[in-house]
């Protein structure tokens, strides 16, 4: 890679003090550290329903997911869970709190998944979107889920139930 600071290729190499390979300039001596990307989403419901969205771009396009996506610069975890809601479905959750943390170590990323319950069911597709359906336990189509980690948030959410959904909160990993 190129030196984001000075243009300059970089170098694989251990810096002093560290104990890992980092790309680092051999002009400015920037180091490019390369760390966990965050996934904010929200699990929304009305009436027990959690509200899926089918994506409508790669990867896993035309399987169903929850309204998340990759935090931003400069934005809170909750500002980033809002922004997605509202991009990809039109939402304008009010979430009560932080539902589930899900470190996948083997991909680098961590999710946060906030829960909120709606106050109505009207959604506005966005881009990113092509369908949206509210579905209880055996309404959600566990066969085409985007991800794993949206099974994981599901079975869990089902698990606890939308009573205490708002009172729960759990740190999973895929590691187990
Ligand atoms: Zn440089």
């Amino acid at each position: 890679m190129y030196c984001t600071q000075c243009g300059t290729k970089t170098e694989s190499i251990i810096p002093p003090l560290d104990n890992r390979l980092r790309n680092v300039c051999p002009a400015c001596g920037y180091i490019h550290y390369v760390n966990p990307n965050n996934i904010v989403g929200v699990i929304a419901t009305f009436n027990g329903k959690v509200l899926l969205c089918k994506r409508n771009t790669e990867p896993r396009k035309n399987y169903w997911t929850v309204p998340a996506g990759f935090m931003e610069n400069g934005e809170t975890l909750l500002e980033g869970a809002q922004r997605e809601a509202y991009e990809e479905v039109g939402i304008e959750p009010m979430p009560s709190n932080l539902f589930m943390t899900y470190s996948v170590p083997h991909i680098s990323q961590v999710h946060f998944y906030f829960y909120s319950k709606l106050k109505n069911q009207s959604t506005r597709i966005g881009d990113e979107i092509n369908d949206v359906m509210f579905a209880d336990h055996s309404e959600v189509p566990w066969d085409d889920l985007a991800f794993n980690s949206i099974r994981v948030l599901l079975e869990h959410f089902f698990k606890v139930g939308d009573e205490k959904a708002a009172d729960s909160f759990f740190n999973l990993s895929s590691n187990g």
